[in-house]
């Protein structure tokens, strides 16, 4: 694992500009029955179909090849016609920062000049890529500085699946012919916890997370995948019986009331629904518990008798409670609760019997930690007096 510098660098990466489409479609994001149709289209014939499919995506997702006339066990002939017919597309990378504790932001640019922001962080027994789903969010939880930028659009499969492959680039992380296999992965777990409501982008979110858990690529196993929502309820179930990974829950308060002003989506589907949703979630396990994730703001959710409230909510479900010290963005209406505050928080989960985990905040000094995600080139947001004004609106506060 690559040592952590003293100071943050920021890093203007070189990269080729971004191939013109064309009208060619990018092979990259393809499912596995989608390439082979396309294969077939292309003139395969049928026979050789599924063979052809095995052989392009193991140059593309283990090999991490991006030319097709390196695929050498491909006759010439046939790698000129996927040359003619398609692109290996993935996107651009436009400025790398790299914290004091070796969390590490890129900036990557999509079609459209969009851009997302994905997060690796390096820890003792893994590293974790925070991947983006959506460019902004249409949800506008309070807390949360992706929230206060509109969304522009879904991210494709191959934006999404992307964001993983481009990530191995930088950890220089693709297999090398001929050498031992490497056990250890620098990137070996995923979080759908970056900008986005992933619920909200199903379809390409389970086709790109079935391209990084395939065992002839990137090989994630579905274990070590979590998507986080913030409670879209009728798409919850879905997630286990069409992706199988593990779910976390933007949970943040116990009364609906408190809720509704952090997590708005609440005002849709209330803290009972949800809670009803995550009981009859299909994996659920003891080996396969839900992540609550539980943001804490002073004086607004982290009070003992909030703790005492969460865990009666919950009990029945096999839970993990990731407890999240609130990051600060500039402008935010709201304030870290102390650090005895939170450990009492999490004194109080922990005696009822749940795993009470602090997270630590990763990456501040380069705004890479939850919830502080925001790509510079997105012009149309709330001011910091239009969230104040609307949080005191709904609740009174100050
Ligand atoms: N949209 C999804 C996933 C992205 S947010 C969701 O809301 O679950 C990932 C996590 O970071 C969520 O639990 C979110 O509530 C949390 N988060 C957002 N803003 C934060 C902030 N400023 N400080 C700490 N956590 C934050
Ligand atoms: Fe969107 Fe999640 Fe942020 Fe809420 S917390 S605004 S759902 S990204």
């Amino acid at each position: 694992m690559t040592d952590a510098p003293q100071t943050p660098i920021t890093q203007d990466v070189m990269t080729i500009p971004r191939k013109q489409p064309g009208g060619k479609p990018n092979i990259v994001g393809l499912t596995r029955e989608a390439l082979r149709q396309a294969l077939i289209d292309m003139g395969t014939p049928e026979k050789q179909a599924r063979m052809r499919v095995n052989q392009v995506w193991q140059w593309i997702y283990h090999w991490g090849v991006r030319d097709f006339s390196q695929m050498t066990n491909l006759a010439r002939d046939y790698r000129g016609k996927l040359t003619e017919t398609f692109r290996i597309d993935l996107p651009e990378m436009v400025s790398k920062q790299v914290s004091a504790d070796g969390t590490r932001k890129y900036l990557m640019r999509i079609a459209g000049g969009h851009e997302v922001e994905t997060v690796y962080i390096p820890e003792a027994d893994r590293g974790t890529l925070c991947i983006s789903s959506q460019v902004g969010c249409t949800l506008t939880c309070s807390f949360c500085h992706t929230g206060t930028q509109r969304l522009v659009r879904n991210l494709s499969a191959d934006e999404i699946v992307g964001q993983i492959m481009v990530a191995r680039d930088d950890l220089g992380e693709w297999p090398v012919p001929g050498a031992p296999k490497r056990e250890e992965r620098l990137l070996s777990n995923i979080v759908l916890m970056g900008m986005g409501e992933p619920l909200y982008n199903f379809d390409n979110v389970r086709d790109a997370m079935k391209i990084a858990m395939d065992g002839e690529g990137i090989s994630l196993s579905r274990r070590r995948i979590t998507l986080s929502t913030s409670g879209v309820v009728p798409e919850i179930a879905r997630c286990a019986e069409e992706i199988g990974c593990l779910l976390a829950v933007s949970f943040h308060a116990t009364t609906d009331e408190v809720r509704d002003r952090l997590v708005p989506i609440n005002k849709r589907w209330n803290i009972e629904t949800l809670l009803t949703a995550l009981r009859d979630y299909p994996r659920l396990s003891n080996s396969e518990r839900i992540t609550f994730e539980y943001v804490m703001l002073k004086d607004v959710n982290d009070s003992d008798a909030d703790a005492r409230r969460l865990v009666k909510l919950i009990s029945g479900i096999p839970a993990k409670i990731n407890l999240i010290p609130f990051n600060e963005w500039p402008g935010a209406p709201y304030e870290r609760s102390d650090w005895s505050r939170i450990e009492s928080f999490a004194d109080i989960v922990h005696k009822a019997g749940y795993a009470s985990p602090i997270r630590t905040p990763r990456g501040e000094d380069i705004m890479a930690a939850c919830g502080q995600l925001k790509s510079a080139t997105e012009r149309e947001r709330k001011s910091r007096a239009r969230i104040a004004a609307e949080i005191a609106a709904e609740s009174g506060l100050q």
